[in-house]
């Protein structure tokens, strides 16, 4: 029987993290998976750091600029994205994304959410056809059509079927091994296997809900995995997955989680905000409330087939992610320095974050535009004053008065 080949596009703070959580699992299940990951860098020169515990005076490798792939593959870490943290030695970094993913069967993309559309029309034609993805991305895909989760979009464009993983996982803790949890969201279509809920995960309750990416996947046409292949269901896609330090948790709910993922980030932005202006505990926590109230609201009202409320308030990608996010997310952290700098938050993620990327920024503006398309920002007032805020038409002072409308449930 054939093992199952697994390759991660994307290679950033949370990229480089995953593929070290499923590095190490391929190591320790070497029944169902293949033992290299290939890792999709975007190609960068670098230069080590003076300070960095890798620079020496005397070798080439710190004097000039490499290539990140170089260094990665040298070095087992990932110098520019998350330094300090030893990488796996079967990672393989790789500038070619269609090499790449050549022959993997798990594909894993984890890349911030501005790149993903180009990147995924390089590789059109190139993912072998019952390949079954999973994306890590934390963001929603605005356009004339309406809003879209990346991984339906990851699955249209490529043909394949895509799940979903999100949590309250911020990647630095991850990678240093501390305790955490997860969630993922898988759901193809029954050709592939039958899916034994394991321990831990919700059951019965979430089992028979209709689901658009089941019946978007059907009209796809996918090609089912081989028999020789270890079933994709959810126990092998958790046992990828699943470490002591990073607790999956199965459900079939894509859209909840994808949602999770990517509105938190604004509701982030909001609380920087506030926390900017020094308002306190207390006004945070306001924050998270509104905010959790109007992730449930959108997910009901735009993809009401398949999301769960519960999604948002019971597991790791919602509320658990929310929290974390507002705690110590870049989004949160840039927010609060640029209220208390006078600064755009552009300027403070350039000057703070070493490439790393914003999600909740460009977030804001794509869903303003989506509901604003639906008439319905009225619905939405956080959201809409992170999009305002960002426009330079509020100021973060004027989020009480702009939320005003929940503060009565009428
Ligand atoms: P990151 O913020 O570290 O971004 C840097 C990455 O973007 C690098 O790999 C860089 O090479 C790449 N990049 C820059 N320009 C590019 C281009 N033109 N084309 C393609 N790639 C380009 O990325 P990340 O932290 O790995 O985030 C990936 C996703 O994971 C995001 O959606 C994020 O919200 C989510 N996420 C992040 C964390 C975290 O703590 N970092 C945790 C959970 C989820
Ligand atoms: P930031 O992108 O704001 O750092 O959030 C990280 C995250 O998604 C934690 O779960």
């Amino acid at each position: 029987s054939k093992k199952h080949k697994v390759a991660v596009v994307g290679s950033g703070n949370w990229g480089t993290t995953i593929a070290k959580v499923v590095a190490e699992n391929v190591q320790a299940h070497s029944d169902l998976f293949e033992q290299e990951i290939q890792m999709w860098v975007y190609e960068e020169d670098y230069q080590i750091p003076k300070d960095s515990k890798h620079y020496d005076a005397g070798s080439a490798l710190s004097t000039k600029p490499q290539k990140l792939t170089q260094l990665i593959n040298g070095l087992h870490e990932n110098v520019k994205y998350l330094p300090g943290i030893a990488l796996p030695k079967n990672i393989v970094a790789n500038p070619d994304v269609a090499d790449t993913v050549k022959g993997s069967t798990i594909l894993i993309f984890n890349l911030p959410h501005q790149f993903i559309g180009r990147v995924c029309d390089g590789l059109r034609g190139k993912v072998i056809p019952y390949a079954r993805g999973i994306s890590c991305i934390k963001g929603v895909s605005v356009s004339d059509q309406g809003c879209e989760l990346f991984s339906e979009s990851i699955g249209k464009k490529l043909n394949i079927y895509c799940g979903a993983l999100s949590g309250a996982n911020i990647a630095n803790e991850v990678a240093l091994e501390k305790w955490c949890e997860t969630t993922i969201a898988y759901d193809p279509p029954a050709m592939d296997s039958k899916q034994p809920t394991p321990a831990g995960s919700p059951s019965a309750s979430s089992a028979d809900l209709p689901s658009l990416q089941k019946s978007e996947s059907k009209s796809m046409k996918l090609a089912a995995l081989p028999a020789e292949y270890p079933p994709l269901n959810h126990a092998n896609v958790r046992t990828l997955f699943h470490r002591p330090y990073f607790h999956v948790r199965m459900v079939k709910d894509v859209a909840g989680v994808s949602l999770g993922g990517a509105l938190k980030n604004i509701v982030a932005l909001a609380a920087g905000f506030v926390d900017g202006l020094g308002w306190g505990d207390n006004a945070k926590s306001a924050v998270i409330r509104i905010g959790i109230l109007e992730e449930v609201k959108f997910g009901m009202q735009f993809f009401s087939h398949t999301c769960r409320s519960e999604t948002f308030t019971e597991e790791s990608c919602g509320v658990a992610d929310i929290i974390t996010s507002c705690s110590g997310g870049r989004n949160f952290r840039c927010a609060k320095m640029a209220v208390k700098e006078g600064k755009p938050i552009g300027e403070i993620e350039e000057r703070e974050l070493n490439g790393q990327k914003l999600q909740g920024t460009s977030t804001a503006y794509e869903v303003h535009s989506f509901l604003k398309a639906m008439a319905m920002e009225k619905e939405f007032p956080l959201f809409e004053a992170v999009y305002n805020i960002l426009e330079g038409n509020n100021k973060p002072e004027d989020i009480p008065k702009l939320v005003e409308a929940h503060s009565t449930d009428d």
